[in-house]
């Protein structure tokens, strides 16, 4: 007989855990451990399914490097218990968090999909209840015993990206999210499409290690016309900061005054590793197609190809958190670890 998929529900807090107060009006946190109760639609999936909740479930905006760390914690500890696992999350840094957690569970060989909602899910139009049940549909998906998803995904809104591929590109949409540089992992229609030639395929028998230490030590630095050499240099200069994002304009291009170009040759010689990410929200870095760009290319900068900033952002701070040597920095960051860049 065929085991039904055992599914690890876990809340971290966002819209989609709300309801309104009937009395007041005023949306409250939905008590998650009576999921079943209050959505029974669940009941008609063909996996059985857990849940558990962050203590005190939190605004997106509050995530941070300690909760990607517990919810990598939490599958860890799970990992052999359940076939798959998905995260209720605020949407608005919903694409960090994906960006992290791949990052954060090397191996990982099972489906994690982070989904959550534009409108409470206590509401008559929510998006809430399409998205949790198919979520945990495409996280139940199996062929042979064995899951067909087997990395961090993002679902919303009918589609199931690659989580660091994807943007938050609308605040009031129901398709909120993007990924330009990458083709969708799935579609929710009449059937569910899987589209598994674009599937990560991770390396067979390898354990699942938590790499959890993420170093802050990084900035963003998005240029624009009339950036002030001041404060770029408080930017460069700084003590503190290990790694910079700059975001370029279109194909990875910045001013070519001497000041600038000076200001980051240096700044790489003191040793900070410096990242060019695009700030288009598709295509890439080609550092030398433009006389903009080749001189970056001969001062050390790494090209950021068509990573998106949330995921430059998650690889700085797990290559800097696990101490990766500087003369093979550059290398590592411009490979795909995790099919985060092409
Ligand atoms: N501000 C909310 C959050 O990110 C929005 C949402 O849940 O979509 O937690």
């Amino acid at each position: 007989m065929i085991k039904q998929p055992h599914i690890l529900l876990i809340y971290t807090g966002g819209t989609i855990g709300m309801v309104k107060d009937i009395d007041t009006g005023a949306l409250k946190a939905f008590d998650f451990n009576s999921l079943l109760t209050k959505i029974p639609e669940l009941r008609l999936l063909d996996c059985s399914i857990e849940t558990i909740s962050f203590e005190e479930p939190i605004d997106s905006s509050n995530m941070c490097p300690k909760y990607w760390g517990d919810i990598a914690t939490i599958i860890g500890d799970n990992y052999l218990d359940f076939d798959g696992f998905v995260v209720l999350h605020g949407s608005d840094t919903m694409s960090y968090t994906a960006s992290a957690l791949s990052f954060m569970l090397e191996n990982l060989a099972k489906p994690v999909i982070l989904t959550g909602s534009q409108l409470p899910i206590g509401d008559l139009r929510t998006d809430a209840k399409e998205n949790l049940i198919t979520s945990i549909q495409m996280a139940s998906l199996q062929i042979e015993g064995k899951p067909v998803i087997r990395e961090v995904g993002l679902y919303f809104e009918y589609k199931l990206y690659r989580g660091n591929r994807t943007t938050k590109i609308n605040a009031e949409h129901f398709e909120a999210f993007e990924s330009l540089n990458y083709p969708h992992l799935a579609e929710s229609g009449v059937h569910l499409k899987v589209n598994k030639e674009h599937l990560w395929k991770p390396k067979p028998n390898k354990k699942l290690i938590l790499r959890t230490r993420m170093d802050t030590h990084i900035g963003v630095l998005k240029l624009f016309p009339g950036i002030s050499r001041p404060i770029c240099e408080a930017i460069l200069t700084s003590k503190l900061i290990k790694g910079l994002i700059i975001e370029t304009y279109g194909s990875g291009n910045a001013t070519t005054e001497a000041w600038f170009v000076k200001l980051l040759a240096d700044a790489i010689t003191n040793g900070l590793h410096i990242v060019n990410v695009t700030q288009c929200a598709g295509g890439r870095v080609n550092m030398g197609q433009y006389e903009t760009s080749s001189q970056l290319k001969l001062i050390g900068v790494i090209s950021g190809s068509d990573i998106t900033t949330e995921a430059a952002i998650a690889k700085l701070m797990y290559l800097l958190g696990e101490n990766i040597p500087r003369n093979n920095f550059k290398t590592i960051f411009e490979t795909s670890l995790r099919g985060e860049m092409s």
